[in-house]
Formats: C-alpha cells, structure tokens, sequence
C-alpha cells in the first residue's frame, strides 16, 4: 500500500472528473514514484456534516469521516473529492483540508478533501472554462496531498502557496518549488 495515492469521491461527483484528475496527477507526481489509484465506490456525504445555516459542508466534519473509513482499509494516501461547498473552522470557505501527518512519522496513513465547487467559473456566473477547471482541480489536489506529506505553506513560486482566493490559484504553479521538491523526494524515498 505504501506509495499509493487513493482517490475518493464524497457524495455525487462526476466519473470523468477523477477520472481526469488520476491521470493528471499520476503525470504530476511520476519523479516521486507515486501511483493513483481510484477507489470505485463513493462514501455519501452525511446530514450530520451539513451545516443548515451556511448551507455549506464543515470540512473537518467531513475529514474525520473519511479518516474513519479509510483506517480499517490501511490506505496510504486519501484524498477525498467533493463537489459542495465547504468552509473550514473560522474561514468562509476553503478549497481543500488535509490532516498533516504527526511530525517525521510521515509512514501513517493521512488524508486530505478538496471541494471542486469553487473552482468552475459558473460559480463566479462566468461561462465554464474546463482546462481551467481541471487545473484547478489538480492544483489544489496536488497542494493538499502535499500537506499529507508533511509539506507545510511555502513564499516561493510554488503549489504550496496558500491560495485564499481563486486569483492565489490560478496564479501560482502546478509544481513543487526545488525546496519542496527535495523534501518530497527525500520522504518517498525513505518509503522503500
Ligand atoms: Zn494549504
Ligand atoms: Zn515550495
């Protein structure tokens, strides 16, 4: 199990959609060594985690659940894909959540969210864009999955540049930094 990055749809979420983002991510992360698999049955998103008021998702409700799930399974890797909105402790709303891992025990299994509903142009009443969308979407499941490997927010030009608007998105990279790079490449490499 080890190396393995599981995809997991939460809810109602469109196939192409992860089927795109494995492909795309199995491309972005090829030099770390790292596969993509897809976990074919989906985990429904749960009333318990909706809240009525801001008609959105808690994002750390719905992580929790997911971290459930998937602890008897032993996966690796998991990030969790949605297509509602979702906000996170004091913030309006947020792209992604993932579980950084305890300090250099990197080796247990962590998982991360992304919500792809933010990330179409038709939520800003634009007309959709879908190579922009799926950039999106790959660049915040690359930044979150990089949060799952210990990665923490980075000032360089870099995907782990925090993004707090969709503008932060759009204008950084869909890769690592060199320093990130390395980190990540070093851990991966402890893996075998
Ligand atoms: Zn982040
Ligand atoms: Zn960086």
């Amino acid at each position: 199990m080890k190396n393995i990055v599981h995809l997991q749809r939460i809810g109602e979420l469109d196939l192409a959609i992860i089927l795109k983002l494995k492909k795309n991510l199995q491309w972005a992360f090829k030099e770390f060594s790292l596969s993509i698999k897809i976990i074919e049955e989906e985990i429904p998103l749960e009333d318990s985690s909706y809240n009525q008021i801001r008609h959105q998702y808690d994002a750390s409700l719905v992580l929790r659940k997911i971290k459930n799930y998937v602890k008897e399974k032993q996966y690796f890797r998991v990030l969790g894909v949605m297509d509602k909105d979702i906000y996170s402790g004091f913030l309006n709303f947020v792209f992604g959540i993932a579980l950084k891992p305890f300090r250099v025990d990197l080796k247990v299994s962590s998982v991360a969210i992304i919500s792809i509903t933010r990330l179409r142009e038709s939520f800003y009443r634009r007309s959709d864009d879908n190579s922009l969308f799926e950039l999106r979407v790959l660049k915040e499941a690359i930044h979150e999955l990089g949060h799952t490997f210990g990665l923490e927010h980075c000032n360089n030009f870099c995907i782990m540049q925090f993004s707090n608007s969709l503008a932060d998105t759009d204008e950084k990279p869909s890769q690592f930094c060199d320093i990130c790079s390395k980190r990540l490449l070093k851990f991966v490499k402890k893996l075998k």
